[in-house]
């Protein structure tokens, strides 16, 4: 897997602690000795630009030049419990979260891009049956796909902190709406606490380019979140990602903020767990997620380049994805089950004027379809006009057919409308006092980042006239 070249000599110190070292802990190197082969030792001095430095430590192609014990443990991920790979990709979110928790608890581990090495997806790959899923961590050499924080924290032991401050809120999720009470409460001196299931910034972080947030003619999602968060660290926000809130309860006057290993104590809380892609529900959804079924242009596109994919959905998000995803795909092909999109005007007038984008209107989808080899090869369609049933046929597919709000954990605590959203009143106001919900997980949401940007204003003046009571 890693490729490890050792360029030393025998009588060189460093190289046989080097060498002990990589034994120890059963990582697999190729020793070159420089005294017996010329070409290694004028390969060392263009390594270290003239000098003859030894040991120097290739890893993956890239050099190390007498790297001590801690600098090999980083890059190669070893740790007293365990190795640690993680292949991944830096577009991905949940590969984010999971280095993220390692890098947050100390762990070394190796990082392997799967954009910059082709191995590395092949790897993935034959991990996964097939399936490009990402992250895959390597611990001690046992696979394992996308782990979540709590069993990264039970396979390396990573003792479980219990937090005992109480903060004057916290925000449950880090999208548009969170970080931006966050900042308003800060500024007020009120000390809030943002936790985060994944990584901090949301839908909009997943969103290539913005071109709608007020002041910004054009920025890239990751962009603006990344300067909503620093905004918010600015003013003295305390932030904690892969923390999955999984229910709330009220004692005391505090509320006890429970996520899958941790427990937070508060004043207020803002629900602001925004909502997540919906699914189509037909055969074979399931078994294709993550190897040719998609809900995410900007995290997945990059393995459709000069490839055939389907979009399927009739809404902003369906006809804003595709046109992106037409920007460096051979070809994309809409299915909509309706006769006329249900989006914005500049978005349907586009869609005529690209070259690789076809669309097939009033198509109910029925099924997806697997080649031979299990892999994806279309979705089977039904004409509602006619009746009539075909394939469409594409190397992967991505469905954008609206949300359902990230509400699971609040049902029974707070009022619920029918779809799952939250019911508010006034400053965001839930049924339970001193709960407050802002953004795209609350009933009316408008679902744009400059609406959940407000409403978060709305939910930090709804705190400050709480506890100034
Ligand atoms: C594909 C796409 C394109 C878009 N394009 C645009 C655009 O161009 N312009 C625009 O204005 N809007 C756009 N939007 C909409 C915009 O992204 C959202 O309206 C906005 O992100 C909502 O912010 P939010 O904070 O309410 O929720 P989110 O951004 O969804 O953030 C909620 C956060 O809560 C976290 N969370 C959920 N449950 C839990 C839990 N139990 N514990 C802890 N954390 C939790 C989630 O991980 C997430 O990070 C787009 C949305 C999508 C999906």
């Amino acid at each position: 897997m890693n490729t490890v070249k050792l360029y030393g000599a025998d009588w060189c110190p460093d190289c046989l602690r080097a060498k002990a070292y990589l034994k120890e802990n059963n990582i697999a190197y190729e020793f070159i000795d420089v005294d017996l082969d010329k070409e290694a030792t004028a390969r060392v001095e263009a390594i270290n630009n003239g000098k003859r430095i030894i040991p120097t430590i290739l890893v993956n192609e890239k050099s190390y030049t007498n790297p001590d014990n801690t600098v090999l443990a980083s890059v190669l991920g070893i740790n007293d419990i365990a190795q640690v790979v993680l292949f991944g990709a830096d577009w991905c979110p949940d590969c984010r979260r999971a280095k993220s928790f390692l890098t947050d608890n100390a762990v070394n581990f190796q990082f392997i891009d799967v954009d910059k090495y082709e191995w590395a997806t092949d790897k993935v790959e034959s991990i996964n049956n097939g399936k490009r899923i990402i992250p895959t961590l390597l611990i001690n050499g046992d696979p394992y796909t996308n782990p979540d924080n709590e069993l990264l924290r039970e396979l390396l032991q990573i003792d479980v902190a219990k937090e005992h401050k109480v903060f004057d809120t916290i925000i449950i999720g880090g999208g548009a709406a969170g970080l931006t009470t966050s900042i308003y409460a800060q500024r007020d001196r009120f000390d809030s606490l943002i936790l985060e299931r994944t990584t901090i910034g949301g839908n909009a972080f997943l969103t290539e380019k913005i071109e709608n947030y007020p002041g910004f003619t054009e920025i890239s999602g990751p962009k603006l979140m990344s300067r909503m968060e620093e905004q918010a660290l600015t003013y003295g926000a305390t932030i904690k990602t892969g923390e999955e809130v999984v229910s709330i309860r009220k004692e005391n006057q505090l509320f006890h903020i429970k996520t899958k290993g941790n427990e937070f104590l508060g004043k207020t809380v803002v629900l602001s767990t925004g909502s997540t892609y919906r699914k189509l529900g037909i055969p074979n959804e399931e078994e294709l997620i993550g190897s040719g079924i998609h809900f995410c242009a900007t995290c997945d596109g990059a393995f459709y380049r000069d490839r055939d994919v389907i979009v399927i959905g009739g809404g902003n998000s369906a006809l804003e994805e595709g046109i992106f995803l037409a920007g460096f795909c051979k070809s994309v092909k809409i299915v909509h089950r309706s006769e006329s999109f249900k989006a914005s005007e500049t978005y349907i007038e586009k869609i005529p004027t690209i070259e690789n984008m076809e669309t097939y209107m009033n198509k109910s989808s029925l099924e997806f379809v697997e080649n031979e080899k299990g892999f994806f090869k279309g979705v089977r369609v039904k004409d509602n006009k006619t009746g009539l049933e075909s394939l469409i046929e594409a190397d992967g597919a991505f469905v954008f057919i609206g949300l359902r709000p990230n509400t699971k954990s609040f049902d029974g605590l707070v009022n619920l409308n029918n779809r799952g959203f939250i019911t508010t009143e006034g400053l965001g106001e839930t049924s339970v006092k001193g709960i407050f919900a802002a953004g795209d997980c609350r009933e009316g949401a408008i679902a744009q980042v400059a609406a959940a940007t407000g409403e978060g204003v709305l939910a930090s003046y709804g705190i400050r006239s709480f506890l100034k009571v």
